[in-house]
């Protein structure tokens, strides 16, 4: 497909859409978003599909519900921060973050989630493809994800993606 600029505060009230029309009732989904966000050049579906990926894990990890926080910051990666990051490059990035209040990993889970075809759901629930296809989206954009999980508490995904500084319009956007 075609790389665009995209606005994240787009893409999240298209997400926030789909959330409010198809999820479960039992599931609030908080969205937060920083004010001057900068945006990312990308196809505007690859990145779409990344976030309802993360976005219909967090929904699966809640079976009896709960809530799903997604929001979005800018970050300037300096050298410090590369040096500690082996995926990390010293520029302007997005980080998105999606995080649930849901049933978490275990250590020796969240060691496989990134494989194809790993998955912990049924058959038929689950095809083991979504992180997979998340991680390789995250790559063709240079960009590197990371994840935090406590068991019974909930999982927190962060996706660093690099970024531009857009020109604002005169409405101020
Ligand atoms: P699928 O959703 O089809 O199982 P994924 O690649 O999307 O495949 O996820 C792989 C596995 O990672 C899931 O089966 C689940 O065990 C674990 N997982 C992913 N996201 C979460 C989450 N938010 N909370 C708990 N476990 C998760
Ligand atoms: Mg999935």
């Amino acid at each position: 497909g075609q790389r665009t600029i995209v606005q994240v505060n787009h893409l999240f009230s298209e997400i926030q859409q789909i959330v409010q029309e198809t999820f479960p009732k039992s599931i609030e989904l908080a969205v937060d978003i920083q004010p001057g966000l900068w945006a990312v050049i990308s196809d505007p579906t690859h990145l779409h599909q990344l976030l309802m990926n993360l976005v219909v894990n967090a929904r699966d990890a809640m079976p009896r519900g709960g809530q799903i926080k997604i929001s979005a910051e800018n970050l300037f990666i300096d050298q410090q921060y590369a040096r500690m990051n082996l995926d990390a490059r010293v520029g302007a990035y997005i980080v998105i973050t999606v995080a649930d209040t849901g049933i978490g990993m275990p250590s020796d889970i969240l060691d496989r989630i990134f494989e194809p075809f790993f998955t912990t759901k049924d058959i038929g629930k689950g095809t083991g493809l979504g992180l997979s296809t998340v991680r390789g989206i995250i790559q063709s954009h240079g960009g590197f994800i990371t994840v935090a999980s406590q068991v019974a508490r909930g999982s927190e995904f962060k996706v660093y993606l690099p970024a531009v500084e857009v020109a604002k319009t005169p409405q101020g956007q």
